[in-house]
């Protein structure tokens, strides 16, 4: 059987939605994502790893990675610029390989414009009030930026109706089941190619 490119999974949530934990599960149930790692200036949070996580630079390095075209997109989010290098996505989705973009509204649809083939998925809280609770149980923002994140929250609802898929994480098992769902459908899906068989 011929092999299909692979999809390309962009995922949005506002920051405390629980993304990186239900991403974390689908990862593990579903053999065949890859992330993209972004590049930041922001600092690294505890455990974070350097090429794992992000590709933690100065603002002095970043601005040079633009300059060099490096990044396919990039944008300032709460005060720390963040981009998608150019080269990982076409390499894997040409190899067959299903890459996952963990990227904010602006960033998605720009990624869209670039790849109209992509699958935009947006993760949403149960409520803000739970949003904020999660961000503030999280321990890791100062008050100013919990109030600075639950506001961008907000204002980021307006772009929902831009993705293709929205799952609702009030029950984290649920919304690993709806994710992994998502990925397997859209890999079925003849918008995507054809397979070819013998
Ligand atoms: P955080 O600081 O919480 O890791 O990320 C802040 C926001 O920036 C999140 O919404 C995250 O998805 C987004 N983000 C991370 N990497 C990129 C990127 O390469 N491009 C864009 N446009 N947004 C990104």
């Amino acid at each position: 059987m011929m092999m299909n490119k692979g999809l390309l999974i962009v995922v949005s949530a506002p920051a405390g939605c629980g993304k990186d934990t239900i991403l974390e599960s689908a990862f593990k149930a579903c053999n065949n994502l890859h992330y993209s790692v972004s590049a930041t200036t922001r600092a690294p949070r505890e455990g974070e790893g350097n090429g794992v996580h992000y590709f933690f630079k100065t603002r002095e390095e970043f601005t040079q990675m633009i300059e060099n075209n490096e990044l396919l997109e990039h944008t300032e989010y709460a005060g720390n610029l963040y981009g998608t290098p150019r080269e990982y996505i076409p390499k894997m989705l040409e190899a067959g390989k299903n890459v996952v973009l963990k990227i904010e509204v602006e960033g998605a649809a720009n990624i869209r414009k670039l790849f109209p083939d992509c699958v935009l998925v947006f993760i949403l809280p149960p409520s803000f009030d739970e949003l904020e609770r999660r961000l503030r149980k999280r321990g890791t923002e100062t008050e100013e930026t919990i109030k600075k994140r639950v506001g961008i929250a907000k204002i980021e609802m307006s772009f929902v109706k831009n993705y293709d898929y929205v799952i609702i994480n009030a029950n984290l098992e649920d919304a690993v089941k709806d994710f992994t769902s998502v990925v397997r459908a859209e890999g079925l899906s003849t918008k995507h190619g054809i397979p070819v068989i013998n």
